[in-house]
């Protein structure tokens, strides 16, 4: 059963239309369960209702036209019930009705399962049997698993509109992470990672001649490539391993894959999309064929495809060369070093496949001031290139071709957001202090170029938190002693004399540097920030070494060591940030000690405060990482997204305990994770007792105009009310109600 399982399987993801898949499932079913029946019934949400949209046993002509209420039969139960339905004597049961269309009372054996996705009924999954048969557990498992995978393939094909419910119209709606704040309406630049043949669009040739010129020269050259790698190893592989070579010249040659990828050409692809499209089918069947050789091949026409569309791609820039005025960059992941390549007064938004909204391309997304919707895992990359969108980077939803109301919608809610913003404009000069006049220190974290440093300076205590990583990410090596000392200069001089809070480099997790890859299962729970750097003094001493120098005249340079899990971390990296104070000294550079800080985002640290505290001289809580490792929660992964929330009950009492345990332990304490930048977050911090906070700058105006109108005590008591509550939700829920009392709901981010 599993090897019939994991086949229907493998054909029903390969599928690219869902039509083709859904019949090839139930029939595949069918099969594999000997039974008369199966089908599929779609439930459109929009009408309640169940659609038979696919069936093998049934009759044909009741496709499209057989509905039912959801609750109402068999198969609308269970839909209502969310779960399977194994009738021996279906006849017999009281919701058991009769649709003449589809010839069902012959039919006594009926089982049910709906098909579910993210907790959402997206259809039921049937088979029937015309003589009374008790499906066993066996077949009952079976089935669950068919509608488990069913689902995602489903979900997928109904919000890229290749699968269209009846009642959907022309305009699309996808969801996903709301990652940053804002909403734009523009045109689609897909950024797709060189040479991937899953990302390849779909493109009529305008010159069907051309592209097979072309495709032949790319293969030309592959096969050239080819040979010369076969002659390079031919004495230090054996054989049977150079015969290999001769296989993939045999693959590429003109009887094999070429002529297939001609004929996809004439028949209306471009290139790369015809070459994607066989390579695809051939891969699939190689994956799906009963024998390890063969499968083993599969890979290497993947390896084949991959070099020849690379050639393809070396002529058709991936990115256009000038982009649209209002470019959402789209691409399954986002880089930092991609965000760079389109010019920042052309860019309005950001979508992407995977990740989530504390996420790194997130956080800079949010200090670029940039709406962004991440995890929209549904997203059809291919079909998307140069369409008009609108993005709600508030509620996480992209709108492709959306109608002239919904953008014209859109475009009011974007006038009054301006506004907004000018409104809060006039206040940002003014301190950050609270009606009952207690001042509460505001930061800004950075990373990016300090380009606005100037207007900024005069409104904050300073910079919290400093993200050395991100220049060393846009680099194609480590930047040296000389190189780092420079950046970091132009950080404290731009800020002096205020501080600035340099983060030592925190790589691991998702933050990657391209010239030292670390592939891991658990990136966030292994080699990370004072890890890799401890392991690396070498790396550790060249940046410290320039911050020091950096800092020479200024003394507005603090420290701080991200991913603590161990005090004797903390000696380490002291130990070796003294070795360069003296260092320094012997080459006739004289530096001030600067203050050396902790983060507090493992929750280790939380229950050895006073040790730290004997060490360093300030804390600073990273509340994204302290949440995912608190909750368990992956703060990248859009599957878990709903349950990432920094107002989970267990993160606030855990931050109301930092601050209070910080205060008597007489240590400063700020928090500089993206809570911070929450209106409702900050007045929550202020009352908890942090002494600073810091965030985004696109973030300041908000959370400034919230203090300004919200007494300490007030905060207090607003703590003391949120920490007696037992869900996330009804803390959020809670924020907004007492945010709307104090009339400041229109600086919490819509929401629906
Ligand atoms: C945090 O974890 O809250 C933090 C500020 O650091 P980063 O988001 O860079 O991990
Ligand atoms: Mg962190």
């Amino acid at each position: 059963m599993l090897e019939v399982l994991r086949r229907i399987i493998q054909e029903v993801n390969g599928a690219r239309n869902l039509d083709v898949a859904l019949s090839t499932m139930v029939r595949r079913i069918r099969k594999a369960m000997h039974t008369d029946v199966c089908s599929f019934y779609l439930h459109d949400a929009e009408l309640g209702q169940l659609v038979l949209m696919e069936t093998i046993g049934l009759r044909t002509q009741a496709v499209g036209q057989v509905t039912l209420p959801q609750g109402e039969g068999l198969v609308g139960l269970v839909a209502s019930r969310e779960e399977p339905l194994n009738l021996e004597d279906a006849q017999a049961h009281p919701h058991f009705r009769y649709f003449e269309a589809t010839g069902e009372e012959r039919y006594s054996s009926f089982l049910g399962v709906p098909i579910i996705h993210q907790r959402r009924t997206l259809g039921v999954l049937v088979v029937q049997q015309a003589e009374k048969r008790r499906y066993d557990e066996e077949d009952e498992a079976f089935l669950v698993t068919m509608a488990a995978q069913l689902a995602g393939v489903l979900a997928h094909a109904l919000a890229t509109g290749s699968f269209t419910r009846p009642s959907l119209d022309g305009q699309a709606m996808f969801t996903g992470v709301a990652a940053s704040p804002g909403m734009a309406i523009g045109e689609v630049v897909v950024i797709a990672p060189p040479a991937d043949l899953n990302s390849v669009p779909d493109l009529i040739p305008a010159d069907v001649d051309y592209e097979i010129t072309r495709l032949r020269e790319a293969i030309d050259r592959v096969r050239e490539e080819i040979r010369s790698a076969g002659e390079r190893l031919a004495s230090r592989i054996s054989a049977q391993e150079l015969a290999l070579f001769e296989v993939y010249q045999q693959m590429l040659g003109e009887a094999a894959l070429s002529q297939e990828v001609v004929k996809r050409i004439r028949e209306g692809q471009w290139a790369p999309g015809a070459l994607a499209d066989v390579v695809r089918r051939h891969v699939q069947y190689l994956e799906r064929v009963d024998d390890d050789y063969l499968r083993e091949r599969a890979a290497d026409v993947r390896d084949l495809g991959r070099r020849v569309l690379a050639h393809l791609q070396e002529e058709t820039p991936q990115t256009p060369d000038v982009y649209p005025d209002s470019t959402i960059l789209v691409g399954d992941e986002i880089s930092v070093a991609m965000l760079g390549e389109v010019p920042r007064d052309k860019l309005a938004g950001l979508v992407s496949v995977r990740g989530s909204s504390t996420s790194h391309v997130a956080i800079i997304a949010r200090a670029m001031g940039l709406p962004t919707v991440l995890g929209m895992v549904d997203l059809p990359l291919s079909r998307l290139g140069g369409a008009r969108v609108v993005l709600d980077g508030h509620r996480g939803r992209l709108f492709v071709r959306p109608s002239a109301e919904l953008e014209s919608h859109y475009q009011s809610l974007i006038d009054e957001e301006r506004a907004l913003a000018e409104v809060l404009e006039h206040e940002q000069d003014l301190p950050s202090r609270t009606p009952d006049d207690y001042d509460m220190p505001l930061m800004v974290n950075t990373g990016l170029a300090v380009e606005a440093a100037a207007s900024l300076k005069n409104r904050i205590s300073g910079v919290g938190l400093y993200r050395t990583e991100v220049p060393f990410m846009i680099t194609e090596r480590f930047p040296g002693e000389q190189e780092q000392t420079r950046l970091y200069r132009k950080q404290l001089e731009s800020f002096a004399p205020l501080p600035v809070v340099m983060r030592t480099l925190d790589i691991g997790g998702d933050k990657d540097l391209p010239y030292f890859p670390i592939e891991e299962a658990n990136p966030f729970l292994g080699w990370r920030g004072i890890r890799v750097t401890l392991d690396h003094p070498e790396v550790l001493m060249v940046q410290l070494r320039a911050m020091l120098r950096a800092s020479v005249g200024l003394d507005n340079l603090q420290v701080l060591l991200p991913m603590v899990t161990n005090v004797d971390e903390v000696d380490d990296a002291l130990k070796l940030l003294d070795r360069a104070i003296i260092e320094l000294g012997e080459e006739g550079v004289e530096v001030n000690r600067p203050r050396v800080g902790v983060m507090l985002e493992v929750p280790a640290t939380l229950y050895q405060l006073d040790a730290l505290a004997e060490r360093v001289d300030f804390f600073s809580v990273g509340s994204n990482d302290l949440t995912q490792y608190l909750l368990a929660v992956d703060r990248n992964n859009p599957r878990v997204a709903e349950l990432y929330d920094a107002c989970h009950p267990a993160v606030l009492s855990a931050m109301a305990r930092l601050a209070t345990e910080s205060a008597a332990l007489r240590m400063p304490i700020s928090v500089c994770g993206e809570l911070a930048g929450d209106p409702a977050g900050a007045l929550l911090l202020m009352g908890m007792g942090f002494n600073s906070l810091s965030m985004n700058a696109p973030s300041l105006p908000r959370v400034r105009a919230a203090i300004r109108r919200v007494s300490l005590k007030a905060a207090r008591q607003l703590v003391e009310e949120t920490l007696c509550l037992d869900t996330p939700a009804a803390v959020r829920r809670h924020l907004s109600a007492q945010l709307g009392e104090w009339q400041l709901a229109h600086l919490l981010p819509p929401r629906d």
